[in-house]
């Protein structure tokens, strides 16, 4: 886990943006060492934007990418999926202005990425290792990043909506993790939300194949792939939010009505509080008693576990 990785071969992804409703391919390329990872807009004269928050441009609803006024948008779950598999190096070719939504989930991406198989290089990876607690907050809204040895996140939701509900979940994000309880859970929406997004030109791409949509007797169309598959989407969002930061993560972060705004905000600060974090390989630990430290911080930023703590 320690070398940067990319993949073997070429996997090609057809579909539509969920946004935009326009088709597009996506090309996923091997590439070298240290190179990251890039959107290349090949109906744009290749014009290339990496996958870096200094080219975050919306985060409405979804992460887009801009540069010189060309965007990629809803990048979200191909990165979760490039992050959870532990791909540092990709060059991700699109000749559209959306990444497909393909079933609402990240698991098509994972598979594919999986079956070509991933190839050690030889530069080290750089962690991002958090030393202490960087938060930021919009209305009752919280996300903080605590000091940890592992990516490690515990997400809450409180919808009012009775088949959503409060959802909590804690992961320690490995690709086994990640793969098997995470990149299956699907976007969604509620049903009465649809017509307004409709109207401000977004959701264009959505149906019951791409989205579960959430009317007021439940789900529309099918059932759950989780029981509290909302929640594990808005983790599947945050490892993909999280790697406009350029580099894997350790750190804990714990999240309450989140959404991808909040997970913007919170890279944004990361980086522009250069004492809270390290950059190192990844082999040296953290004093236990200082990851224990926080516990109690930890427990503040749930309601469900601010009761008990
Ligand atoms: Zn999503």
């Amino acid at each position: 886990m320690f070398e940067q990785r990319t993949i073997r071969g070429e996997v090609v992804f057809d579909g539509r943006g969920l946004h935009s409703g326009k088709s597009a391919r996506l090309r996923a390329l091997p590439a070298p060492q240290n190179t990251g990872i890039l959107f290349v807009r090949t109906d744009l004269e290749g014009h290339t934007i990496p996958a870096r928050c200094r080219y975050l441009e919306a985060t409405r609803l979804s992460t887009t990418l801009s540069h010189n006024g060309i965007q990629v948008g809803t990048v979200e779950h191909i990165l979760a999926a490039i992050a959870g598999v532990g791909i540092d190096n990709v060059r991700l070719e699109l000749d559209g202005p959306e990444v497909p939504i393909l079933d609402g989930s990240a698991l098509p991406f994972v598979e594919a990425l999986l079956e070509t198989g991933l190839h050690r290089q030889e530069s080290r990876r750089q962690f991002l290792t958090v030393l202490k607690p960087v938060s930021v907050t919009e209305g009752d809204k919280r996300l903080v990043i605590f000091p940890s040895n592992d990516l490690r996140i515990t997400y809450a939701i409180d919808f009012p909506h009775p088949t959503i509900g409060y959802q909590e979940r804690e992961f320690q994000v490995s690709t086994q993790v990640f793969a098997e309880e995470i990149a299956p859970a699907r976007t969604f929406c509620l049903y009465r939300e649809v017509e307004e997004m409709r109207r401000q030109g977004l959701a264009l791409g959505g149906d019951l194949d791409n989205a579960v949509v959430v009317g007021d007797d439940g789900v529309l169309a099918g059932s759950l792939r989780f029981r509290d598959e909302f929640v594990r989407h808005k983790i599947l969002d945050l490892v993909g939010d999280l790697c406009l930061l350029g580099r894997p993560v350790r750190g804990h972060l714990v999240a309450f009505k989140g959404g991808h705004r909040l997970h913007a905000a919170l890279v944004h600060r990361l980086l522009e509080t250069p004492d809270a974090w390290t950059l190192s390989a990844g082999r040296e630990s953290l004093p236990r008693q200082l990851v224990r430290s926080f516990d109690h911080l930890k427990a503040c930023v749930l309601p469900g576990q601010a009761l008990t703590a």
